[in-house]
Protein backbone atom coordinates (compact mmCIF):
# COMPACT_ATOMS: atom_id res chain seq x y z
CA UNK A 1 0.00 0.00 0.00
CA UNK A 2 1.14 3.24 -0.79
CA UNK A 3 -0.08 6.44 1.69
CA UNK A 4 -0.64 10.35 0.06
CA UNK A 5 -0.64 13.25 2.52
CA UNK A 6 -3.11 15.31 0.85
CA UNK A 7 -1.94 18.72 2.11
CA UNK A 8 -4.18 22.20 1.96
CA UNK A 9 -4.02 25.52 3.02
CA UNK A 10 -7.33 26.50 5.16
CA UNK A 11 -9.61 29.59 5.62
CA UNK A 12 -8.13 30.77 9.39
CA UNK A 13 -8.92 34.07 9.34
CA UNK A 14 -5.71 36.19 8.83
CA UNK A 15 -3.70 33.42 8.90
CA UNK A 16 -4.19 31.08 6.87
CA UNK A 17 -2.96 27.35 8.36
CA UNK A 18 -1.90 24.40 6.76
CA UNK A 19 -4.16 21.38 6.74
CA UNK A 20 -3.70 17.56 5.75
CA UNK A 21 -5.16 14.28 5.85
CA UNK A 22 -3.90 10.91 4.33
CA UNK A 23 -5.40 8.31 1.60
CA UNK A 24 -4.17 5.22 1.65
CA UNK A 25 -4.08 3.58 -2.07
CA UNK A 26 -3.20 0.03 -3.51
CA UNK A 27 0.36 0.33 -4.95
CA UNK A 28 -0.73 -0.55 -8.48
CA UNK A 29 0.05 0.80 -11.91
CA UNK A 30 -2.81 3.28 -11.67
CA UNK A 31 0.53 5.27 -9.45
CA UNK A 32 2.31 6.74 -12.18
CA UNK A 33 4.09 9.58 -9.84
CA UNK A 34 2.25 11.89 -11.94
CA UNK A 35 0.03 14.13 -10.07
CA UNK A 36 -2.15 14.85 -12.41
CA UNK A 37 -3.17 11.22 -12.09
CA UNK A 38 -4.18 12.04 -8.48
CA UNK A 39 -7.47 11.62 -7.78
CA UNK A 40 -9.32 14.33 -6.87
CA UNK A 41 -10.67 14.42 -2.80
CA UNK A 42 -12.75 16.30 -0.82
CA UNK A 43 -12.91 17.67 3.09
CA UNK A 44 -15.44 19.34 5.35
CA UNK A 45 -14.96 23.06 4.33
CA UNK A 46 -17.47 23.70 7.20
CA UNK A 47 -14.39 22.90 9.53
CA UNK A 48 -11.88 24.98 8.34
CA UNK A 49 -13.54 27.97 8.05
CA UNK A 50 -13.58 27.41 3.99
CA UNK A 51 -17.75 26.40 3.90
CA UNK A 52 -21.01 26.65 5.82
CA UNK A 53 -22.37 23.63 7.58
CA UNK A 54 -25.47 23.55 5.42
CA UNK A 55 -22.84 23.15 2.47
CA UNK A 56 -19.81 22.24 3.51
CA UNK A 57 -17.63 20.18 0.56
CA UNK A 58 -15.12 21.60 -0.89
CA UNK A 59 -12.79 19.54 -4.07
CA UNK A 60 -9.21 19.52 -3.42
CA UNK A 61 -6.99 18.94 -6.62
CA UNK A 62 -3.68 17.36 -6.30
CA UNK A 63 -1.10 20.28 -7.89
CA UNK A 64 2.22 18.57 -7.24
CA UNK A 65 3.74 15.70 -6.00
CA UNK A 66 6.89 15.28 -3.17
CA UNK A 67 8.37 12.06 -1.68
CA UNK A 68 7.54 11.92 1.72
CA UNK A 69 11.17 12.45 3.61
CA UNK A 70 9.27 11.38 7.08
CA UNK A 71 7.17 7.91 6.21
CA UNK A 72 8.48 4.83 4.01
CA UNK A 73 5.83 4.22 0.97
CA UNK A 74 4.52 8.11 1.25
CA UNK A 75 4.33 10.92 -0.80
CA UNK A 76 3.43 14.51 -0.42
CA UNK A 77 0.29 15.49 -2.63
CA UNK A 78 0.19 19.78 -2.34
CA UNK A 79 -3.55 20.77 -3.52
CA UNK A 80 -5.32 23.73 -4.37
CA UNK A 81 -9.28 24.04 -2.68
CA UNK A 82 -11.80 24.44 -5.51
CA UNK A 83 -15.42 24.43 -5.17
CA UNK A 84 -18.21 21.93 -6.18
CA UNK A 85 -18.78 24.20 -9.31
CA UNK A 86 -15.18 23.68 -10.42
CA UNK A 87 -14.46 27.40 -9.53
CA UNK A 88 -11.78 27.97 -7.34
CA UNK A 89 -11.93 28.35 -3.85
CA UNK A 90 -11.69 32.43 -2.19
CA UNK A 91 -9.21 31.26 -0.15
CA UNK A 92 -7.16 29.71 -3.34
CA UNK A 93 -4.45 32.24 -3.39
CA UNK A 94 -2.36 29.93 -5.85
CA UNK A 95 -4.60 30.29 -8.64
CA UNK A 96 -4.50 33.71 -7.84
CA UNK A 97 -0.95 33.42 -8.91
CA UNK A 98 -1.89 31.54 -11.77
CA UNK A 99 -4.48 33.63 -12.87
CA UNK A 100 -1.93 36.71 -13.11
CA UNK A 101 1.24 34.67 -15.04
CA UNK A 102 -1.32 33.37 -16.90
CA UNK A 103 -3.07 36.80 -18.24
CA UNK A 104 0.67 38.41 -18.47
CA UNK A 105 3.52 38.69 -21.00
CA UNK A 106 5.17 35.16 -19.21
CA UNK A 107 8.84 36.46 -20.53
CA UNK A 108 10.44 37.79 -17.37
CA UNK A 109 11.64 34.30 -15.69
CA UNK A 110 10.86 35.96 -11.80
CA UNK A 111 13.22 34.14 -9.96
CA UNK A 112 12.46 34.11 -6.02
CA UNK A 113 14.95 33.40 -2.65
CA UNK A 114 12.52 32.90 0.22
CA UNK A 115 14.36 33.30 3.92
CA UNK A 116 12.35 31.43 6.05
CA UNK A 117 13.03 32.74 9.51
CA UNK A 118 10.83 30.73 12.81
CA UNK A 119 11.04 30.06 16.37
CA UNK A 120 10.77 27.06 18.42
CA UNK A 121 9.10 26.62 21.22
CA UNK A 122 8.84 24.02 24.24
CA UNK A 123 6.93 23.05 27.15
CA UNK A 124 8.03 25.20 30.39
CA UNK A 125 7.54 24.90 34.04
CA UNK A 126 3.87 26.20 33.93
CA UNK A 127 1.12 24.06 32.75
CA UNK A 128 1.01 23.95 28.97
CA UNK A 129 2.48 27.31 28.86
CA UNK A 130 5.59 27.29 25.79
CA UNK A 131 8.91 29.00 25.60
CA UNK A 132 11.38 29.52 23.03
CA UNK A 133 13.53 26.48 23.20
CA UNK A 134 16.78 27.65 25.05
CA UNK A 135 14.87 29.84 26.99
CA UNK A 136 14.85 29.46 30.94
CA UNK A 137 11.83 27.08 31.80
CA UNK A 138 11.26 29.31 34.65
CA UNK A 139 9.63 32.29 32.19
CA UNK A 140 13.00 34.51 32.64
CA UNK A 141 14.93 35.58 29.92
CA UNK A 142 18.37 34.26 28.92
CA UNK A 143 21.29 36.56 27.75
CA UNK A 144 20.77 39.69 25.44
CA UNK A 145 21.06 38.73 21.65
CA UNK A 146 24.78 38.84 20.71
CA UNK A 147 26.09 35.43 20.15
CA UNK A 148 22.96 33.45 19.02
CA UNK A 149 23.07 34.69 15.26
CA UNK A 150 25.17 31.76 13.36
CA UNK A 151 26.75 31.29 16.66
CA UNK A 152 25.48 29.43 19.90
CA UNK A 153 21.79 29.26 19.27
CA UNK A 154 19.20 26.19 20.19
CA UNK A 155 17.57 23.61 18.28
CA UNK A 156 20.12 22.68 15.80
CA UNK A 157 18.72 19.16 15.60
CA UNK A 158 15.55 20.15 14.03
CA UNK A 159 16.77 22.79 11.96
CA UNK A 160 19.46 19.91 10.53
CA UNK A 161 16.28 17.57 10.77
CA UNK A 162 14.17 19.56 8.44
CA UNK A 163 17.29 20.58 5.88
CA UNK A 164 17.80 16.86 5.08
CA UNK A 165 13.98 16.31 4.57
CA UNK A 166 13.25 19.06 2.49
CA UNK A 167 16.80 17.66 0.35
CA UNK A 168 15.14 14.31 0.42
CA UNK A 169 11.31 15.53 -0.65
CA UNK A 170 12.93 17.38 -3.58
CA UNK A 171 12.69 20.76 -2.11
CA UNK A 172 14.68 23.88 -3.41
CA UNK A 173 16.28 24.56 -0.30
CA UNK A 174 19.68 26.47 -0.28
CA UNK A 175 20.69 26.81 3.02
CA UNK A 176 20.10 27.19 6.81
CA UNK A 177 21.15 29.40 9.50
CA UNK A 178 20.62 30.20 13.22
CA UNK A 179 18.81 33.66 13.98
CA UNK A 180 19.75 36.51 16.60
CA UNK A 181 17.20 35.82 18.86
CA UNK A 182 17.72 32.68 20.84
CA UNK A 183 15.45 29.89 19.53
CA UNK A 184 14.68 31.45 16.38
CA UNK A 185 16.04 29.63 12.80
CA UNK A 186 15.80 29.97 9.01
CA UNK A 187 15.94 28.04 5.80
CA UNK A 188 16.19 29.71 2.45
CA UNK A 189 14.01 28.53 -0.26
CA UNK A 190 14.97 29.25 -4.05
CA UNK A 191 13.29 28.47 -7.32
CA UNK A 192 13.49 29.81 -10.63
CA UNK A 193 9.77 29.05 -11.29
CA UNK A 194 7.30 30.92 -9.09
CA UNK A 195 5.01 28.32 -8.50
CA UNK A 196 7.24 25.83 -7.84
CA UNK A 197 9.25 28.34 -5.37
CA UNK A 198 6.23 28.99 -3.52
CA UNK A 199 4.88 25.80 -3.07
CA UNK A 200 8.05 24.40 -1.79
CA UNK A 201 7.71 26.76 1.06
CA UNK A 202 4.44 25.80 1.89
CA UNK A 203 5.50 22.16 2.16
CA UNK A 204 8.87 22.53 4.02
CA UNK A 205 6.22 24.55 6.72
CA UNK A 206 4.13 21.41 6.53
CA UNK A 207 7.48 19.38 7.36
CA UNK A 208 8.90 21.64 9.99
CA UNK A 209 5.48 21.23 11.96
CA UNK A 210 5.74 17.64 11.62
CA UNK A 211 9.00 17.56 12.09
CA UNK A 212 8.63 19.06 15.57
CA UNK A 213 5.97 17.13 16.71
CA UNK A 214 8.06 14.04 16.67
CA UNK A 215 10.72 15.74 18.61
CA UNK A 216 8.48 17.61 21.15
CA UNK A 217 8.57 21.19 20.09
CA UNK A 218 6.63 23.14 18.17
CA UNK A 219 7.50 25.73 15.44
CA UNK A 220 5.80 29.38 15.13
CA UNK A 221 5.53 31.87 12.64
CA UNK A 222 4.90 34.74 14.80
CA UNK A 223 6.45 38.02 13.14
CA UNK A 224 7.33 38.92 17.05
CA UNK A 225 7.09 35.81 19.13
CA UNK A 226 9.21 37.65 22.17
CA UNK A 227 8.18 41.37 22.85
CA UNK A 228 10.72 43.69 23.95
CA UNK A 229 14.40 43.90 22.66
CA UNK A 230 14.16 40.53 20.28
CA UNK A 231 14.44 40.14 17.08
CA UNK A 232 11.49 39.52 15.28
CA UNK A 233 10.62 36.72 12.46
CA UNK A 234 10.36 37.99 8.89
CA UNK A 235 10.35 35.96 5.37
CA UNK A 236 12.59 37.88 3.11
CA UNK A 237 11.83 37.88 -0.47
CA UNK A 238 14.38 37.80 -2.83
CA UNK A 239 13.18 38.59 -6.45
CA UNK A 240 14.97 39.28 -10.04
CA UNK A 241 13.36 39.06 -12.94
CA UNK A 242 15.49 38.16 -16.36
CA UNK A 243 16.31 42.08 -16.93
CA UNK A 244 17.37 42.51 -13.51
CA UNK A 245 19.97 39.40 -14.26
CA UNK A 246 21.22 40.91 -17.15
CA UNK A 247 23.74 43.61 -18.54
CA UNK A 248 22.71 47.14 -16.76
CA UNK A 249 20.37 45.10 -14.52
CA UNK A 250 20.64 47.86 -12.13
CA UNK A 251 18.33 50.47 -13.74
CA UNK A 252 15.66 47.78 -13.77
CA UNK A 253 16.27 47.44 -10.06
CA UNK A 254 15.97 50.98 -9.29
CA UNK A 255 12.97 51.29 -11.59
CA UNK A 256 11.30 48.21 -9.89
CA UNK A 257 12.16 50.08 -6.52
CA UNK A 258 10.29 53.07 -7.58
CA UNK A 259 7.02 50.71 -8.45
CA UNK A 260 7.53 49.13 -4.95
CA UNK A 261 7.57 52.32 -3.13
CA UNK A 262 4.53 53.78 -4.81
CA UNK A 263 2.81 50.64 -3.82
CA UNK A 264 4.14 50.10 -0.28
CA UNK A 265 0.83 49.92 1.27
CA UNK A 266 -0.81 47.13 -1.13
CA UNK A 267 2.37 45.28 -0.40
CA UNK A 268 2.07 45.17 3.18
CA UNK A 269 -1.83 44.21 2.67
CA UNK A 270 -0.33 41.10 1.82
CA UNK A 271 2.76 40.83 3.75
CA UNK A 272 1.73 38.67 6.73
CA UNK A 273 -0.66 39.64 9.50
CA UNK A 274 0.40 41.34 13.42
CA UNK A 275 3.57 42.33 10.99
CA UNK A 276 3.39 45.86 12.54
CA UNK A 277 4.74 44.12 15.34
CA UNK A 278 7.52 43.85 14.07
CA UNK A 279 8.21 46.28 11.66
CA UNK A 280 9.07 48.56 13.91
CA UNK A 281 12.41 50.52 12.74
CA UNK A 282 14.44 48.38 15.22
CA UNK A 283 15.91 44.83 15.37
CA UNK A 284 16.83 45.27 11.36
CA UNK A 285 13.06 46.34 10.45
CA UNK A 286 12.00 49.37 8.25
CA UNK A 287 9.05 51.12 10.41
CA UNK A 288 5.41 49.79 8.80
CA UNK A 289 4.84 53.01 7.39
CA UNK A 290 7.93 54.32 5.93
CA UNK A 291 9.78 52.90 2.94
CA UNK A 292 12.81 52.87 2.26
CA UNK A 293 16.07 51.54 0.27
CA UNK A 294 19.61 51.26 0.46
CA UNK A 295 22.28 49.05 -0.66
CA UNK A 296 23.58 46.41 2.29
CA UNK A 297 21.06 48.71 4.54
CA UNK A 298 19.18 45.56 7.13
CA UNK A 299 17.17 48.62 8.31
CA UNK A 300 15.55 49.42 4.88
CA UNK A 301 12.07 48.11 3.41
CA UNK A 302 14.04 47.42 0.02
CA UNK A 303 18.21 45.68 0.37
CA UNK A 304 20.34 45.82 -2.73
CA UNK A 305 22.96 43.45 -1.53
CA UNK A 306 26.25 45.05 -2.42
CA UNK A 307 27.74 42.42 -5.10
CA UNK A 308 24.48 43.67 -6.74
CA UNK A 309 25.11 47.39 -6.66
CA UNK A 310 28.77 46.48 -7.80
CA UNK A 311 27.92 44.47 -10.38
CA UNK A 312 24.76 46.63 -11.74
CA UNK A 313 22.78 43.61 -12.11
CA UNK A 314 20.83 40.30 -9.73
CA UNK A 315 18.25 40.60 -7.62
CA UNK A 316 16.75 42.46 -4.83
CA UNK A 317 15.44 41.59 -1.01
CA UNK A 318 12.34 42.93 0.23
CA UNK A 319 12.59 42.75 3.49
CA UNK A 320 8.89 43.30 4.64
CA UNK A 321 7.01 39.63 4.35
CA UNK A 322 6.18 38.26 7.81
CA UNK A 323 7.66 34.64 8.78
CA UNK A 324 3.16 34.13 8.46
CA UNK A 325 2.83 35.41 5.29
CA UNK A 326 1.26 33.32 2.28
CA UNK A 327 4.18 33.13 -0.03
CA UNK A 328 1.66 32.61 -3.39
CA UNK A 329 -0.03 35.95 -2.36
CA UNK A 330 3.66 37.79 -2.10
CA UNK A 331 4.96 36.11 -5.05
CA UNK A 332 1.50 37.57 -6.98
CA UNK A 333 1.90 40.96 -5.45
CA UNK A 334 5.54 41.43 -6.37
CA UNK A 335 5.07 39.93 -9.65
CA UNK A 336 1.92 42.65 -10.24
CA UNK A 337 4.03 45.43 -9.24
CA UNK A 338 7.36 44.83 -10.76
CA UNK A 339 6.31 43.41 -13.74
CA UNK A 340 2.90 43.68 -14.78
CA UNK A 341 1.74 47.40 -14.49
CA UNK A 342 2.13 50.06 -16.41
CA UNK A 343 5.22 52.02 -16.17
CA UNK A 344 3.50 55.45 -17.02
CA UNK A 345 1.31 54.66 -13.74
CA UNK A 346 4.61 55.23 -12.10
CA UNK A 347 5.87 58.66 -13.88
CA UNK A 348 8.70 55.78 -14.90
P1 LIG B 1 20.71 37.33 3.75
O1 LIG B 1 20.52 36.59 5.04
O2 LIG B 1 22.07 37.92 3.59
O3 LIG B 1 19.64 38.34 3.49
P2 LIG B 1 20.37 34.69 2.44
O4 LIG B 1 21.61 34.07 1.95
O5 LIG B 1 19.76 34.16 3.69
O6 LIG B 1 20.62 36.29 2.52
O7 LIG B 1 19.24 34.59 1.34
C1 LIG B 1 19.42 35.07 0.05
C2 LIG B 1 18.47 34.33 -0.88
O8 LIG B 1 18.46 34.99 -2.15
C3 LIG B 1 18.84 32.87 -1.15
O9 LIG B 1 17.69 32.07 -1.02
C4 LIG B 1 19.28 32.91 -2.60
O10 LIG B 1 19.02 31.68 -3.26
C5 LIG B 1 18.43 34.02 -3.14
N1 LIG B 1 18.92 34.58 -4.42
C6 LIG B 1 20.19 34.69 -4.84
N2 LIG B 1 20.25 35.21 -6.09
C7 LIG B 1 18.97 35.46 -6.46
C8 LIG B 1 18.35 35.99 -7.64
N3 LIG B 1 19.08 36.39 -8.70
N4 LIG B 1 17.00 36.08 -7.66
C9 LIG B 1 16.26 35.70 -6.61
N5 LIG B 1 16.78 35.18 -5.48
C10 LIG B 1 18.11 35.06 -5.40
MN1 LIG C 1 19.14 35.11 5.48
MN1 LIG D 1 17.41 36.05 8.68
MN1 LIG E 1 17.68 38.56 4.26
Amino acid sequence: MIKLEYIWIDGTDKTPQLRSKTKVLENDVNFTHNVSDLPIWGFDGSSTNQAEGSNSDCVLKPVRLYDNPLEKNSYLVLCEVWNIDDTPHKTNTRFKLYELINGGDKNHEPWFGFEQEYTLFKKGEFDGELVPVGWPLDGTQPAPQGDYYCGRNKGEHIARAHMESCIKAGIGITGINSEVMLGQWEYQIFGKDPYKVTDDLWVARWLMEKICLRKHRVVSLEPKPVKGDWNGAGCHANFSTKAMRGDDGGVVIHKSITKLATKHNEHIKVYGYGNEDRLTGKHETCDINTFQWGVSDRGASIRVPWQVAKENKGYLEDRRPSANCDPYLVAWRMIKTICYEEEKEYGL
